[in-house]
This record gives C-alpha cells, sequence and structure tokens, in this order.
C-alpha cells in the first residue's frame, strides 16, 4: 500500500468571523471606545503648558501628568512597570484571559478592522462569498475601499503612538510643514505598518503564535480561574431539532448544532471541544449561543463563564499576588513621596584634572547636571562641607526653570597644604530652601603641588 506523504506545514486558513451582539458584545465595544478614546485623546491634553504625558526620549525626561522622571528615576519606572505585570498575573488568576478578550491592543484593534471591513464587505458569509469570486469593478471597490480606510487608521494610530514620544503638535506640525525627520517618518510608518499588518491580516495568528502572555498564562490558572466553557452534561449528544421536539423521546441535549459559536469565535475554534490555548475569552460564543437558546425557548448559558472563580477570588496565589503589588506600590509611592525635588551629577571634567592658580591654590573643575524635579521654578546654592577647606570659585546661585535640567561649570579651589597629594573625596552640596542634596566627588592634589 502507498503510504501518504505528512505534511509538517499547513497554510493558514483565513477566519471570517462572524457579527454578534449580545451582552458581552456591549462590553467588547465598551472597553474599545474607552481604550481608544484614552490613547487617541490622551496626548492632546496639556498640564503645566506642557502635554500631561510625554516619554520625551530626546529630551530624556518623562512626564506623567504631574510627575517629571528622569532617566536616573528609572526604578520608578520599572516599579510602574512591575505593578502592571503583577496586577495582569493577579487578574489572569481571577479572570483568565479577559484581558485579551476585552482591552488588549491586538483584540481592540482587530475589532475595529472588522468593524470596518463587515460594514464594507458584508456578515462572514458575503464576505466569504466575496473572496470567492474572480476580480470584478464591485469586489475592487470593496477592497480598496476597505484598505484605505484602514491605511488611514492605522497611519492616525501610528502618529498618535509616536505622540507620546516626540511632543504631538510639534509632530503634528512639522508633518503638516514637511519639516519632520527621517526618524520621525520611520516610526510613524513603523507603527502604521504592525497596526495595519497585525489588526487586518494576522489578527488570531499573534495571540496564536506571536504573544508570549498566551503561551505563559496557563502557568497563572488553576481550577478556579474564571473561563468560557459549555455544559457539556447539558448540550450532549448534540444534534438538529425543531423547536417543538421533545428532547427527552429524541434522547438529545440542548445543542442543536448550529455552530454559531463556531463563526463568531476569532480565533476559529469549536468551545464545544473543551478549553482551547487559541480561547481568548472574548465570550462572542456565549453571546451566539444564548440568542439561539432564546430562540428555542431553552435557558441560556449552554455556553457560559465558570462562575466558582469570582466565588473564590480570594485565595492563596491571588493573594500572594496582591500582597506583592502592595508592598511594591508602596516602595514606588514612598519613593516617590521622599524625592528630592534637586537632582544632581557631578562629573569630574576629564580636560583639566587640576592646576595651580593664585597663592599656590588647587583647582579642580567639574561638570554639575541640575535637574529640577518640579514644576516650580528653583533656585539652587552650591556649596561645600565647610570643614573641608574646599571652596566654590564659579557662580553659586543657579536658578532653574520648571522641569529644567542644565549643565553647570562648578570650580572648587583649596589652599596648599590642606589636602594631601592624590584622590581626596569630598562632598558638594546643592541646598534648595530647607532642603540639600549632598553628591560625592574626588578633589585630586598634585603630587608636586606647592614645589
Ligand atoms: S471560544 Fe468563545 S471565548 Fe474563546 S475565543 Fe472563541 S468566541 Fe471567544
Ligand atoms: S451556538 Fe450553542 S447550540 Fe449552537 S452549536 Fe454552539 S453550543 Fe451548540
Amino acid at each position: 500500500m502507498k503510504s501518504q506523504p505528512i505534511w509538517l506545514y499547513v497554510s493558514q486558513e483565513k477566519i471570517y468571523p462572524r457579527a454578534t451582539s449580545g451582552l458581552f458584545a456591549k462590553w467588547r465595544w465598551a472597553m474599545v471606545i474607552v481604550t481608544q478614546w484614552v490613547f487617541y485623546g490622551l496626548p492632546w491634553i496639556n498640564l503645566h503648558d506642557r502635554q500631561a504625558v510625554l516619554f520625551n526620549l530626546e529630551a530624556r525626561r518623562f512626564y506623567v501628568f504631574n510627575l517629571v522622571l528622569y532617566p536616573q528615576d528609572f526604578i520608578f519606572l520599572t516599579m510602574l512597570l512591575v505593578i502592571c505585570a503583577l496586577s495582569l498575573f493577579a487578574v489572569t488568576a481571577v479572570a483568565g484571559r479577559v484581558w485579551c478578550g476585552y482591552a488588549c491592543p491586538q483584540t481592540v484593534y482587530s475589532k475595529i478592522f472588522l468593524w470596518i471591513e463587515h460594514h464594507i464587505e458584508g456578515d462572514r458569509h458575503h464576505r466569504i462569498k466575496l473572496d470567492k469570486q474572480p476580480w470584478s469593478l464591485f469586489k475592487a471597490q470593496r477592497k480598496v475601499l476597505k484598505h484605505t480606510l484602514w491605511l488611514a487608521l492605522s497611519i492616525f494610530t501610528g502618529f498618535t503612538f509616536v505622540g507620546y514620544f516626540i511632543p504631538i503638535r510639534e509632530l503634528y506640525f512639522d508633518i503638516s510643514t514637511g519639516a519632520l525627520g527621517a526618524w520621525g517618518l520611520f516610526w510613524i510608518a513603523f507603527y502604521s505598518f504592525a497596526t495595519y499588518g497585525n489588526a487586518g491580516f494576522m489578527r488570531e495568528q499573534v495571540c496564536k503564535y506571536m504573544c508570549p502572555y498566551a503561551r505563559f498564562q496557563s502557568s497563572m490558572f488553576d481550577k478556579d480561574t474564571l473561563i468560557v466553557a459549555y455544559d457539556q452534561r447539558r448540550g450532549e449528544p448534540r444534534g438538529a431539532r425543531s423547536k417543538q421536539a421533545d428532547l427527552k423521546a429524541l434522547a438529545i441535549g440542548d445543542c442543536v448544532d448550529c455552530t454559531l459559536c463556531v463563526q463568531v469565535c476569532p480565533t476559529g475554534i469549536d468551545i464545544r471541544k473543551g478549553l482551547q490555548y487559541e480561547c481568548i475569552g472574548c465570550a462572542a460564543c456565549i453571546d451566539a449561543c444564548d440568542s439561539i437558546m432564546d430562540k428555542m425557548g431553552y435557558p441560556k448559558g449552554l455556553v457560559h463563564y465558570s462562575a466558582q472563580s469570582l466565588k473564590k477570588a480570594f485565595r492563596g496565589r491571588v493573594i500572594v499576588y496582591a500582597g506583592l503589588i502592595g508592598i511594591v506600590a508602596t516602595a514606588l509611592f514612598t519613593g516617590l513621596a521622599l524625592r528630592e525635588p534637586i537632582r544632581a551629577d557631578v562629573i569630574r571634567d576629564r580636560g583639566s584634572l587640576a592646576r595651580e592658580v593664585e597663592n599656590g591654590f588647587i583647582e579642580n573643575t567639574y561638570r554639575v547636571q541640575l535637574m529640577n524635579t518640579t514644576e516650580q521654578p528653583q533656585e539652587v546654592f552650591i556649596s561645600t562641607e565647610p570643614d573641608s577647606g574646599v571652596e566654590v570659585t564659579s557662580k553659586t546661585l543657579i536658578a532653574l526653570g520648571a522641569a529644567q535640567g542644565l549643565w553647570v561649570p562648578v570650580s572648587l579651589v583649596v589652599a596648599p597644604g590642606r589636602l594631601k597629594p592624590g584622590s581626596n573625596p569630598i562632598y558638594i552640596n546643592f541646598s534648595h530652601h530647607q532642603r540639600s542634596v549632598k553628591e560625592k566627588t574626588m578633589f585630586y592634589v598634585p603630587r608636586n603641588a606647592g614645589n
């Protein structure tokens, strides 16, 4: 007998999700509207005469509403990310993949793109039919219109995304005057292309094959995690029947085998086969099945969210996640509350290590980066420790604008014989009102000084 070849590669079949309505569809749309209002609107909000949320990489300054963070404050951003990650773990342990189903950008943009596709090419069976048809003027018009709208939305999304890193009003002005540089254009094109490709073409494949969260979230699941489930005992044996059929006489379950739950699934799976890693917990199959149950006059919930998870929300692993979130959040807020209004970085001037000035005094020069971490202008007084013998000979009072960073040259001198030859540890003080920041550095005295 001739053996059949086993193909290791199977090309992906295109999924045509059918439109659905119902309680969970409303929730999904509510999340689309909320997340997109926040995403597209936030960069246009101004606070203290600057963009309220801006990660200005060029100026090396991050603004998050009233907070101004410098690269030295990276620890706070890290803590914020850790809190977000732990929150996602906690939500996953309790509510499964609700993030994936309702709020993940991949899901949200796929839904918006599908909505456009649905309004131009029609629902599932129309789209399947259109794709199978040979090219015609009608088909070309539908496709051109769809891709034009997809591209316009993708470009707007790319522009908005870059607007979180380059002040968005400047970005808009530069684009409208043709003054935007190559890097700005590149990043807008990059994020536009990513949106167009991921939401228009890759869709469920991103969730299935590319998303790392989809891969490791199963380790956060336990028997009490909220999942979308099919009630096998109630539904089986499945089969078509009339509305008036006597189920007991036919010995069949409530599933009419309409396959609507499969047709609406954005990842193309059949929830009746049990929990599968492709399921993003979007509940489209619940809405679809509930509509059939309604039509048949059966109770809803043949496909449902497993409910015991919410009753057991406060269980071991969730309490551990909540505890860790509490610890990191406390550290973050304490750190922010104790953060000095002034930051100073002292760098020795490598060009001139030390030089002898008037009366045999030794001078060292430094470059100091002063940063105002507040939104109010400040004056900083530069001094040294009173008993160190080191004096400041450069300008001692420095004015800093709101959230301004400034490089300041600082010259220090010491009397001959006051410090030993070689490197001497010293402190430079940066005082602002009653508070003072002390920075350690080295004062170098040449071995032949005073000869
Ligand atoms: S099986 Fe249901 S909940 Fe899971 S992805 Fe498909 S439609 Fe969404
Ligand atoms: S939608 Fe409900 S009734 Fe229809 S096939 Fe799916 S589980 Fe069965």
